[in-house]
């Protein structure tokens, strides 16, 4: 079975990762609270199975993670079911595997709002700092550029159009 993918906010970046839900499901039946001494330590060695972790950007991940992990914990605690989300498919590719998404340029980002408010979908959000990122890369439509058009300091950068013809349409 496929593993699940999700971005996670890396000290300002969006992150893809592979594998987070499993590894969340898995500490959790193991009744892994947050308190944990080894919390931090087995966050961190579940991702780096499916994933790369610079080592310099290690202590940002944890942060992250831990967060994450926090979030899960509680709704599943509150009885939530938590599932991972399908992003669907793409001229018949997984949509996760084509690179087609804004991205912030955090010098010239005025933190306006005006991308998120003209996205119909959950794209962008704000972060726990109130600064907005691609929370959902992967909801973006495939081949649009609508928000760029009304980023009026030019913040947004997308892939060239010429990329999607690597992705023709499979049979
Ligand atoms: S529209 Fe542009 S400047 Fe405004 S928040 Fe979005 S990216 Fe930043
Ligand atoms: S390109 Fe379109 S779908 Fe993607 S984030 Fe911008 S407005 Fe939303």
């Amino acid at each position: 079975m496929a593993l699940s993918y999700r971005m996670l906010n890396i000290a300002g970046a969006p992150a893809g990762l592979l594998g987070l839900e499993e590894l969340f499901q898995e500490l959790f039946d193991q009744d892994i609270r947050l308190e944990d001494a080894s919390l931090d330590s087995r966050l961190l060695e579940g991702v780096r199975k499916h994933n790369y972790v610079p080592k310099s950007a290690i202590t940002h991940y944890q942060q992250a993670l831990r967060a994450a992990y926090g979030d899960y914990y509680r709704q599943k605690q509150g009885g939530k079911a938590v599932v991972a989300r399908a992003y669907g498919t793409w001229r018949g590719y997984p949509r996760e595997h084509i690179p087609w998404f804004p991205t912030i340029s955090e010098a010239l980002c005025t933190q306006c709002g005006a991308c998120k408010d003209v996205c119909a979908r959950p794209v962008f959000d704000w972060d726990e700092n109130g600064k907005i990122w691609v929370a959902e890369p992967f909801l973006c439509l495939v081949g649009c550029c609508f928000c760029k058009s009304v980023c009026e300091p030019k913040a947004l950068f997308f892939p060239g159009q010429e990329l999607l013809k690597n992705y023709p349409e499979k049979m």
